[in-house]
Parts: structure tokens; C-alpha cells; sequence
């Protein structure tokens, strides 16, 4: 690891400015640090300043506020302060549940929302720095003849990352929007956050250079759940994810978002899951099932990871079913 300068920054605006004035050559934001301290550690970012925005806020307010059917989340607000959120637990679910078994404690308590958005994929060929991969400027994805067991199963290359972040499909559901600084706009819509490997290789979020997330605004949807399945319960990322939001007329569903982590380079909407929802009642276990059935839709597995489709739909189903407020896993 190369020596770096540290800098506080005292509002998010001059963190933008430090990023873009040419004070320093590669300077990097931190809010955390989880993901930054990887990268420098493991020889991936060659730093010569850290701009900490850790302790940064917006404003006076609580780093979770709620008013008219909106909920704000300031960008430094930790894993730990989601998951332990009676406005969330209350007013959308599948936030708090996405977050609430992320990572590890020790993790939960550092880790910020925007952080996790903006972590860098978990690719084994894009970490290990002898694997001169698509993302560093190679010219093969190695995921593609490799180990490929925990790759991309939508999307189609030419690099077969997930996206490993279990708040952005959350968000998605949620009709998230995200607030920015240092740039030309203030806010974007959370899928437009995102993009596939095909619109730029090299990073994974659409924010131009300086711009820094101040806050993130969704809407109420108490009726929303999440469901992950993993290898390992802690300290580990999951092997997919599923986040799903309701809009109910008694026990009918009127309309539903569906998205899946873990499993493409973005937040991966099922819009057929969604449309096969519509109409159904949420004690239709048999509807239910049908609609997480097509979850798989569209996937085009490589050679280790064909058993994520049947994951995912598992996965579904069970989003589904916490969502209209049911035990997922009931017990016999
Ligand atoms: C053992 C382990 C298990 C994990 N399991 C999971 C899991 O199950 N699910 C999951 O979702 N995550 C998991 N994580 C990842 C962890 O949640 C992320 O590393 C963490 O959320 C990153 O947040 P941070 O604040 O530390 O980000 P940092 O490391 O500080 O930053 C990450 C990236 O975001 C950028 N960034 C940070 N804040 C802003 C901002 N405001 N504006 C613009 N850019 C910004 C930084 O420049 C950097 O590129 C795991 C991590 C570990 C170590």
C-alpha cells in the first residue's frame, strides 16, 4: 500500500471539491472505508489521498426521516441504524430486512448506505490482482471458462459480475431516488444510478466525476419484504437476493415490484414476476408459486451457476410471501 493523505471534509460539497480540483492526483472517497480499505489493501486503487465523509450529514434532521408518505436516508447513515429503524420496519420492510443479517455486526455498525450501493463488485478475477480482467483494462472476462459459480446468470457479458449490494434492489422497489452534489443535476432515479458492462467496463455506477450521494428519498411500502439465500449466514454475500413491493386492495394484489440481487451486473427487475402477480390474492400460495416461477425467465446460466434459477424463484416466492405479511418459513 502507498502512503496517502487523509482529509476530512467538512461538507459534502467540499468533498466534491477535493475529488475534482487537482489538489491531488487519485484521490478517493471514503465513507466507511470497507470497500476502500480492500482496494487499497489489496493493491487495486493506488490512493494518494482519502476524502472521509464518514461522519457527514445533510442538515440537522435524523439520519432517518419520514414525512408524507416519504422516507429520507442520509448517504453516511450506517447498515446497523437501517436495520434497527422502527420508521423502516414500519413503513418499508424490505429496507430494514435487507440490511438487518448484511454482512456482520462489526460490519453493520461501519458500513453506509451509500457505501454499500457504491461497492465494487465481489468478482474473484476483478480482486485478485494477478487476474488482469475486462475490468482492469484486460481483455477476457475470466469468469467465462473459469470458476464461475457465483457469476452473473442475466445479462450476457462481456463481464458476468453481480451486483452485491443488498440495499440497491430494496431501493428499487421502492421507487428510490438518489440526491447528488458536485455536479449538474441533484438527483437521479436509483436504476439510472446503475449500468451493464456493455454502456462502460471499468466502474459500475453512472456518477460523474466529484459527484457525491448526499441522501436518498423513497416511498412508503409497508407492504414489502425481502428474502436472501446464503452458503454462510454471516460474513458472506448472498447468493441471491430477492426484494418485493406490494400495492394490495384487500387481499388482492393490484400491482407489485419484484427485483433480484446477486444475480446481473445491476439490480435485476422481473417484470414478469410483477405482471403475473396482478390480480393475485396473498393467500394464493399456488398463484404465488406460478408468478416466482417465472423468475428464471430470460437467464442464460454459465457452467457452475444454473442452480441460482432455482434459488432465485425460491427466493421470490418467499419475498412474496413476507411481504403480504406471512411467515416465509413457517415452522411445521
Ligand atoms: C465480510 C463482509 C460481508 C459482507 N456482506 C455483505 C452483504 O451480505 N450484503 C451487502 O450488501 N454488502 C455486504 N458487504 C459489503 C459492505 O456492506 C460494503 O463494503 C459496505 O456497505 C461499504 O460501505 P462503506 O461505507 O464502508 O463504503 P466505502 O468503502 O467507504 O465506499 C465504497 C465505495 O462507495 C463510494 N462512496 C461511498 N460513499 C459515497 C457517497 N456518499 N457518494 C459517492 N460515492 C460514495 C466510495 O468512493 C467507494 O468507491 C460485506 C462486507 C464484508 C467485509
Amino acid at each position: 500500500m502507498n502512503p496517502f493523505t487523509y482529509v476530512n471534509a467538512r461538507s459534502f460539497k467540499e468533498a466534491s471539491e477535493l475529488l475534482t480540483a487537482g489538489r491531488f492526483k487519485l484521490p478517493v472517497l471514503k465513507a466507511g472505508g470497507l470497500d476502500v480499505v480492500d482496494h487499497l489493501k489489496e493493491g487495486l486503487v493506488q490512493a494518494d489521498a482519502l476524502i472521509n465523509i464518514r461522519r457527514l450529514t445533510v442538515d440537522d434532521k435524523p439520519n432517518i426521516s419520514a414525512a408524507s408518505g416519504r422516507i429520507r436516508i442520509n448517504a453516511t447513515t450506517t447498515l446497523a441504524e437501517l436495520a434497527a429503524s422502527p420508521i423502516l420496519w414500519k413503513q418499508a420492510p424490505v429496507i430494514a430486512q435487507a440490511v438487518h443479517s448484511a454482512a456482520t455486526p462489526q460490519a453493520r455498525n461501519i458500513a453506509t448506505a451509500a457505501g454499500n450501493l457504491l461497492q465494487r463488485p465481489r468478482c474473484w478475477y476483478y480482486r485478485h490482482e494477478q487476474f488482469h480482467c475486462l475490468k482492469k483494462g484486460g481483455d477476457r472476462c475470466f469468469a467465462l471458462e473459469g470458476e464461475n459459480k457465483y457469476h452473473a446468470i442475466f445479462g450476457g457479458g462481456p463481464c458476468h459480475i453481480v451486483h452485491p449490494s443488498n440495499l440497491a434492489p430494496a431501493l428499487s422497489v421502492c421507487d428510490a431516488t438518489v440526491y447528488v452534489t458536485g455536479g449538474t443535476r441533484e438527483v437521479l432515479p436509483i436504476a439510472d444510478l446503475f449500468h451493464m458492462p456493455a454502456r462502460g467496463i471499468m466502474d459500475e455506477h453512472n456518477l460523474t466525476p466529484g459527484e457525491v450521494v448526499t441522501h436518498i428519498a423513497l416511498r412508503d411500502k409497508p407492504n414489502s419484504g425481502f428474502y436472501a439465500i446464503k452458503e454462510k449466514q454471516s460474513f458472506d454475500w448472498p447468493l441471491v437476493v430477492a426484494c418485493v413491493a406490494l400495492d394490495l386492495n384487500g387481499e388482492t394484489i393490484t400491482s407489485a415490484r419484484v427485483c433480484a440481487g446477486a444475480v446481473a451486473p445491476v439490480p435485476w427487475r422481473l417484470e414478469k414476476v410483477e405482471k403475473a402477480l396482478a390480480g393475485v390474492k396473498t393467500t394464493d400460495d399456488e398463484g404465488i408459486r406460478a408468478a416466482a416461477n417465472l423468475s428464471g425467465e430470460g437467464a442464460s446460466p454459465m457452467r457452475d451457476n444454473g442452480y441460482k434459477v432455482k434459488l432465485l424463484a425460491a427466493a421470490v416466492r418467499r419475498a412474496i410471501v413476507r411481504a403480504a405479511g406471512r411467515d416465509p418459513e413457517p415452522k411445521a
